[in-house]
C-alpha cells in the first residue's frame, strides 16, 4: 500500500507565534488516521517552534527548501543537516515558485534533491507546467523533462515523493479535474517504472498540488493514482486543513 501524505506548505506566512498556534489548532482538532501522513512545511525561522509542538505525535516536519552542500561560505542557505538538526524529515525541492522567482533549473534541483536524500531527509519533488506549456500540448513534455533530470544519477533506494503541481492552479482557484491529475499521475508512474523498475513505481507516493480546498479533496483523493496532496492557501488555517487530511474518498 502506498504511503498517503497530507502536506502543508506554509510558503513565507506565519511568524514564530502564528506557526505555533496553527500546529497546536491542528494537534487539538486532528486525530491521526492509519496510513495517511500529515507533513507541515514552515518557513525556515518557525521549524524548531513547530518541531517542539509537534514533537512526539503523528505530525511530521518538513521544510520548503535546501542548499545541497553540508555546510561553507553560502551566505542565505540552510544546509540538509540544519533541517535535520530541528526535526525535519522531509523537504519540498523543486516547487514552482522558487523555479520561476529564483531561477532553480533542473540541474540545480537535482543537486539538491541528491543532497537531501545523501543525509537522510525526504524531498517532495515538485513538477509540473505552465499554461503556456499545456496551451501548447506540451504538459508531459515538460514534466517528463523534470522528472527525468530531477532524479538524474539517483538510484531507486532513495526515498523520494512527487508532487504534481500545475503551474496554473497554484494559487489562482482553479484546480486541475480529479481526471487531468490522475492522467498525469499515471504518467508520471510511468517514467517512474522506466527509470527505476515497476515495483518502485507502484511504490511511490505522488502528491497533487494546486489549489486543493476542503472542496476538492474528496473528489481528487478518490483516484487511485493521486496520493495524497501538497496545499498551499488551504493549510493555513485548521479547520480547512483539518478537513483535507480527514478527506473521505
Ligand atoms: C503549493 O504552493 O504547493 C500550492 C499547491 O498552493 P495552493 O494550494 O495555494 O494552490
Amino acid at each position: 500500500m502506498r504511503k498517503i501524505i497530507i502536506a502543508g506548505n506554509w510558503k513565507m506566512h506565519k511568524t514564530n507565534e502564528e506557526a505555533e498556534k496553527l500546529a497546536r489548532g491542528l494537534l487539538e482538532v486532528v486525530k491521526p488516521r492509519d496510513n495517511v501522513k500529515m507533513v507541515l512545511c514552515p518557513p525556515f525561522t518557525a521549524l524548531e517552534r513547530v518541531s517542539k509542538v509537534i514533537e512526539g505525535s503523528f505530525i511530521e516536519l518538513g521544510a520548503q527548501n535546501l542548499f545541497y552542500e553540508k555546510e561553507g561560505a553560502y551566505t542565505g542557505e540552510i544546509s540538509p543537516l540544519m533541517l535535520k538538526s530541528v526535526g525535519c524529515r522531509y523537504v519540498i525541492i523543486g516547487h514552482s515558485e522558487r523555479r520561476k522567482y529564483f531561477k532553480e533549473t533542473d540541474e540545480l534541483i537535482n543537486r539538491k534533491i541528491r543532497s537531501a536524500i545523501q543525509e537522510g531527509l525526504i524531498p517532495i519533488f515538485c513538477v509540473g507546467e505552465t499554461l503556456e506549456e499545456r496551451e501548447r500540448g506540451k504538459a508531459q513534455v515538460v514534466v517528463e523533462r523534470q522528472v527525468r533530470e530531477g532524479l538524474k544519477d539517483i538510484d531507486r533506494e532513495g526515498e523520494v515523493v512527487i508532487a504534481y503541481e500545475p503551474v496554473w492552479a497554484i494559487g489562482t482557484g482553479r484546480t486541475a479535474t480529479p481526471e487531468t491529475a490522475s492522467q498525469m499521475h499515471k504518467f508520471i508512474r510511468a517514467i517512474i517504472g522506466e527509470i527505476w523498475g515497476e515495483v518502485k513505481a507502484q511504490e511511490i507516493t505522488i502528491l497533487y498540488g494546486g489549489s486543493v480546498k476542503p472542496e476538492n479533496i474528496d473528489s481528487l483523493m478518490s483516484q487511485d493514482e493521486i496520493d495524497g496532496v501538497l496545499v498551499g492557501g488551504a493549510s493555513l488555517d485548521v479547520n480547512s486543513f483539518a478537513r483535507i487530511y480527514n478527506f473521505q474518498a
